[in-house]
């Protein structure tokens, strides 16, 4: 599930693809499109995803429908989390809204910049810490198992402050705090001190968060991890697929995950969990980006078209001869390689106004048979649906699932304003 240390500490990873990820600008996430998201998470092994945004109204079905799916155990050992404001009414409403939640992370700004930029004056730094402790009694009382505090801005903020601000919550009863470098400022050294010390004189679990608005948010994440590993505490990394996020983006999971397990300082101290399954990278870097209608850029590590391509004299007679000499990781263990099929002639795909002559074409190219001609249309029915969501033609997996959980994709899709 994470990665184990000599210490006996464990980086975890934290996806947060569905919360950050699905607030950048211009771009979003269908609520099936979320769901295929947990569920692949659910498959690679990572500890938690985020997966929204229980105050929101039009995320109700959705993430309560993602719980049933925990329940059934078709997704089966990620947690689910969800985000919001570090306020008691926040937190009432969540918990009206999603009964079944156990995880959350609740959000406040701790810097001086956001507590006077955001607040105009009217709260202190004193406000803050009340307001965080009262919410989290309050999520304590509405029976949340795991809360994590959010200090919005931490990098930003002042370190003393920090550290009573994290006193307070683990005396609370808080389990993790999100160290949140909300818009880039640290770097690696800075990331790695201010962890390390966070981390020895709270000995609370961090929760390491970056963004990547000077390209640092990799770095960043993994000497934040480490300072928190070396400081005593595990390490929760935030990251989203392909980097997703606000801005710039937020730390690209593939990309930290292998620079854990491959870079000099960290390989051989550091092991995978063999529940943690590199192989299924590439299937969700690729989902995503569809789904976004982000294409994978073509020097993207691990992922992008180019990552493990040679052309120049020298380069590509050293691959030849031997991958190691320019590849620093092999390829199969991410998933690509395989060959993969692409129709180049006649093909029908489905959509919001399919009929169900081409419904059934493609469902029997799936293999996937119907009971009946009611069935059929039921899921022809709930396909069109989909399409309305998502706005470009079903994948093979988005109709499976269709498919396999009609009454759970049924609650996904339904949203009333
Ligand atoms: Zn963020």
């Amino acid at each position: 599930m994470g990665i184990e240390t000599k210490t006996g500490r464990v980086i975890y990873f934290i996806d947060v693809t569905n919360r950050d990820g699905v607030q950048t600008s211009r771009l979003g996430l269908a609520k099936l499109q979320k769901t295929m998201i947990n569920l692949y998470l659910d498959k690679i092994g990572i500890f938690q995803s985020e997966f929204g945004f229980p105050v929101t109204s039009h995320e109700k079905n959705y993430l309560n429908a993602n719980m049933e799916l925990v329940k059934k155990g078709i997704i089966n050992t990620i947690r689910l989390s969800g985000w919001m404001r570090a306020l008691t009414s926040d937190v009432y409403e969540s918990f009206d809204n999603i009964p079944n939640l156990k995880h959350i992370n609740i959000s406040i700004s701790t810097s001086d910049q956001m507590i006077i930029g955001k607040f105009g004056g009217k709260k202190t730094r004193e406000d803050i810490l009340v307001q965080t402790l009262e919410a989290i009694d309050a999520a304590k009382a509405r029976g949340a198992e795991t809360i994590g505090v959010n200090a919005e801005d931490a990098s930003r903020t002042d370190e003393d402050f920090l550290i009573e601000f994290t006193k307070a919550i683990k005396k609370q009863g808080a389990a993790r705090l999100r160290y949140c470098d909300t818009i880039g400022y640290d770097d690696p050294d800075t990331a790695y001190k201010r962890l390390n010390r966070l981390a020895k004189e709270v000995k609370l679990p961090l929760e390491i968060h970056f963004h990547n608005d000077v390209g640092l948010a990799v770095g960043n994440s993994v000497m934040g991890a480490k300072g928190a590993i070396d400081g005593g505490v595990d390490a929760y990394i935030n990251t989203t697929v392909n980097g997703m996020g606000e801005r710039a983006g937020n730390a690209d999971f593939a990309s930290c995950l292998l620079a854990i397990l491959k870079t000099s300082g960290f390989k051989n101290k550091y092991k995978i969990n063999k529940k943690l399954k590199l192989d299924k990278i590439w299937q969700i870097a690729k989902y995503a980006a569809y789904a976004f209608g982000v294409p994978i850029a073509i020097n993207q590590p691990a992922v992008g078209g180019n990552a493990f391509a040679h052309e120049s004299g020298i380069h590509a007679d050293g691959a030849l001869k031997d991958k190691k000499n320019y590849e620093l990781y092999a390829y199969e263990a991410l998933g690509r390689g395989e060959p993969e099929e692409i129709e180049t002639g006649s093909q029908i795909t489905l959509g919001e106004y399919s009929g169900i002559k081409g419904f059934r074409n493609v469902y029997e190219k799936l293999e996937m048979e119907f009971k009946n001609e009611k069935e059929a249309r039921q899921i022809l029915e709930l396909v069109r649906y989909a399409n309305i969501h998502t706005q470009k033609p079903l994948m093979d997996n988005e109709l499976r699932f269709i498919y396999k959980h009609p009454d759970i994709a049924a609650k996904i899709m339904t949203i009333k304003p």
